[in-house]
């Protein structure tokens, strides 16, 4: 089946940028796409920034009718009421949010996220009308024994088994090997292929092909302008979380020119 799957470039900002950098962001990196003559048709391009800067993104995107879709870090699982710093999936989605990164192994380390609460993080975004990017992928331990593609597809099993297959279809999967997140050591196109492949079968598997083929699978740990075009070349790398290389205009709109 010839793959309708568009390529998605996901900027991860993490803690970087408060709302006037993120603006001035924005628009130096549309302005770079626009002399580029990018086609936005070929590829997505989505920002991730802050709580706090997400509403400057959304003024400036609709203002200005730009094709870049944004979205948060993390949500509560809860959808209002007494929970002092949380932030619902519903004001996410009142702010135009089109994706919330759920499971980003930063979160799963520094905050209480388990596999439950990972859970309902991504029922609360599809609940809302959002996309969730559920990030899986292994620790240098697990790879070290061997078992880095059970533990893979153990975590998006984990998550998928409680959903129906419409749901399961609306998952964007990042596959982010931990010992590759900032270190520079990225995982090679082959390594990146296998994960996405498995992760892939085990869809089908769960759900059916269809589920299957929909679902985009991005690569995430160290992408940059150097390694992307190759990345992008397996069959079942739909795209990628950046990171680093999301702090920089001119690496990210390169790395969408390749993607
Ligand atoms: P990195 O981060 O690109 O800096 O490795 C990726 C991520 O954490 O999503």
């Amino acid at each position: 089946m010839v793959s309708k799957r568009i390529p998605l470039v996901a900027g991860n900002w993490k803690m970087n940028f408060d709302h006037l950098e993120a603006t001035y962001f924005v628009q130096k990196l549309v302005w770079l796409l626009r002399d580029a003559h990018f086609d936005y048709h070929r590829c997505e391009i989505a920002l991730m920034p802050s709580f706090t800067s997400i509403r400057s993104v959304q003024v400036l995107v609709e203002a200005d009718h730009l094709n870049i879709r944004y979205g948060a870090q993390s949500v509560s699982v809860t959808t209002q009421g007494a929970f002092t710093g949380d932030v619902s999936a519903d004001m996410l989605a009142a702010l135009g949010c089109s994706y919330v990164i759920v499971g980003h192994s930063e979160r799963r380390k520094y905050h209480p996220e388990d596999d439950a609460n990972i859970v309902d993080q991504v029922r609360a975004v599809l609940t809302a009308g959002m996309q969730p990017i559920l990030c899986v992928g292994e620790s240098y331990e697990e790879r070290r024994q061997g078992i880095e593609l059970d533990f893979a597809v153990g975590q998006v099993h984990d998550v998928t088994r409680d959903l129906s297959s419409d749901q399961a279809a609306k998952l964007i999967i990042a596959y982010e090997p931990v010992w590759a997140i900032g270190t520079g050591m990225v995982a090679t196109p082959q390594t990146a292929q296998d994960a996405a492949r498995a992760i892939r079968n085990d869809l089908a598997a769960t759900f059916d092909t269809n589920v299957a083929d929909s679902v985009r699978i991005l690569y995430g740990g160290s992408v940059s302008s150097k390694n992307a075009a190759e990345l992008i070349s397996e069959p079942d790398v739909d795209g990628f979380l950046i990171g680093g290389a999301a702090l920089d205009t001119d690496e990210l709109a390169a790395i969408a020119r390749l993607t």
